[in-house]
C-alpha cells in the first residue's frame, strides 16, 4: 500500500508567558519557548507536534538543524520509525544528543502526528494501544516560593482538575524552610493525596545525604533529581541509603542515558522528556528498555503526546500535567478526576492557536 509522501515542513517559535513564574534553582523563567512544528503530506495531511527547548536564543539553530535533517525524507512515502533510525545515523557525527537530537525529536514527533492521521487513528491507537484517560499529577506551580503561600497554592492546583498528587520543589537553604513547605503543602493537598518532590539537581552529595536523609520519613512519593543527573555513583549511594524512592530522567538526552542509567541501577523510577529522549519513537526504545529492567516510567512535560505514549508504555507511572503549553493550542487537553483525557480524534489532536502565533511570535 502506497503512503502519501513528505512534502515541506513549517516551523514557528512563540515566547509565551508562563501564568505563574518558573522559580527553581537552575534560574527563573518568565517565558517559555516552544517551536511549533508542521509537517505537509501528499495528500494533504498535516502532522503537528511540538517543542520547547528551554533557551529561545538557540531555536533558530534548531531549526536550521530540523531544516537540514528533513531534507532526507522529503518526497518519500512516510515511515516514522524508519525516518527515526536513519536519522540517527545521519545524525552520529554530531552525536546521539544535544541539539541535533532535539531536531530529530521535533520532526518525529509531527511524522508520528501525521501517520496516525493518515491511517484515521489517535496516536496511541496507531501504536497499539486504546484511547483511555491518564493518571496524571499537578505540576504547574509550587515552586522555591515562600514556604506561607504554598498552602493556598497546593489547594488550587489540587482543584484545577480534581488531581490527588502534585509536586513540590525542594532545596532551599534550610531545611526548615523545606519543613515548613512540606507541611503548608500537605495541609492544602490533605492526607489522601499523594506529594513528589523535586530538588532540580542542586545539591552536592554530602548535602544530599543530610537533606534526604532528614526528609525520608515525610512520607514522600518519590525524590526528584536530588543532585547532579550525570552523578551516577551518587545516586547509587542515595539510593542504598534511602527508603524514599529516588526519581531521575528529564535529563536522559537520548535512550542511551536510559539504558545507562538502569543498567547501572541508579533510580527506582525514570521519568523521559519527550524532546530530550528524541520524540516518540525514542519514547517507544526507552519503554521498552524500562520494562526489560521493571522500572516505572512517568513523564516530564509534554502531557499531550506523552499521554498517548503511556498508554503503551507497559511499566507507566504518573504523567506529569502543567498549565504552560494551553496558550498554544486551540483545544487544550482536559482534565477529570486526576486523568489527563486523550481526545478521541485522529493523530494527537492538536491545533496550534493562531492569536498566541499572532502575539508571540518569535522572530530573529
Ligand atoms: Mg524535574
Amino acid at each position: 500500500m502506497k503512503k502519501p509522501l513528505v512534502k515541506s515542513l513549517s516551523v514557528i517559535t512563540v515566547n509565551v508567558p508562563l501564568e505563574r513564574p518558573i522559580v527553581a534553582s537552575l534560574g527563573t523563567f518568565e517565558y517559555w519557548p516552544y517551536m511549533l512544528i508542521e509537517i505537509s503530506l501528499s495528500d494533504g495531511t498535516i502532522g503537528k507536534g511540538y517543542i520547547g527547548p528551554y533557551l529561545v536564543n538557540y531555536t533558530q539553530t534548531i531549526t536550521l538543524a530540523m531544516k537540514e535533517l528533513f531534507k532526507n525524507f522529503q518526497n518519500r512515502e512516510i515511515a516514522p520509525y524508519q525516518f527515526y533510525n536513519e536519522g540517527l545515523n545521519h545524525l552520529s557525527l554530531l552525536g546521539r544528543s544535544g541539539i541535533a537530537l532535539y531536531a530529530l525529536a521535533g520532526l518525529d514527533i509531527a511524522f508520528w502526528d501525521a501517520s496516525s492521521k493518515i491511517c484515521n487513528e489517535p496516536l496511541c491507537v496507531h501504536l497499539g494501544g486504546s484511547v483511555d484517560k491518564v493518571k496524571a499529577y499537578n505540576s504547574s506551580g509550587l515552586w522555591l516560593d515562600h514556604p506561607q503561600t504554598l498552602y493556598d497554592e497546593a489547594l488550587s492546583l489540587i482543584s484545577e482538575g480534581n488531581f490527588d498528587a502534585v509536586k513540590v520543589r525542594l532545596g532551599r537553604k534550610k531545611l526548615d524552610e523545606d519543613l515548613i513547605a512540606i507541611e503548608n503543602v500537605k495541609k492544602g493537598i490533605g492526607v489522601n493525596s499523594e506529594l513528589l518532590c523535586d530538588f532540580n539537581q542542586c545539591l552536592s552529595l554530602p548535602q544530599a545525604i543530610h537533606r534526604l536523609n532528614d526528609l525520608d520519613e515525610q512520607g514522600l512519593y518519590w525524590f526528584e533529581e536530588p543532585i547532579k543527573y550525570y552523578e551516577f555513583e551518587g545516586y547509587k549511594e542515595l539510593r542504598k541509603r534511602m527508603k524514599t524512592p529516588i526519581i531521575l530522567g528529564e535529563n536522559f538526552h537520548g535512550f542511551d542515558d536510559a539504558f545507562a542509567a538502569l543498567k547501572n541501577q541508579i533510580s527506582d523510577f525514570i521519568m523521559p522528556d519527550l524532546l530530550r529522549i528524541g520524540g516518540v519513537s525514542a519514547w517507544l526504545k526507552t519503554a521498552s528498555i524500562a520494562e526489560a529492567f521493571q522500572i516505572s516510567v512517568s513523564s516530564h512535560l509534554y502531557h499531550e503526546v506523552s499521554s498517548h505514549l503511556m498508554r503503551v508504555t507497559p511499566t507507566a507511572g504518573y504523567l506529569e500535567w502543567t498549565r504552560w503549553s494551553n496558550i498554544i493550542l486551540e483545544e487544550p487537553y482536559e482534565l477529570s478526576d486526576g486523568h489527563v483525557v486523550i481526545p478521541n480524534k485522529i493523530g494527537t489532536g492538536i491545533d496550534f492557536n493562531k492569536e498566541t502565533i499572532k502575539k508571540y511570535e518569535y522572530k530573529y
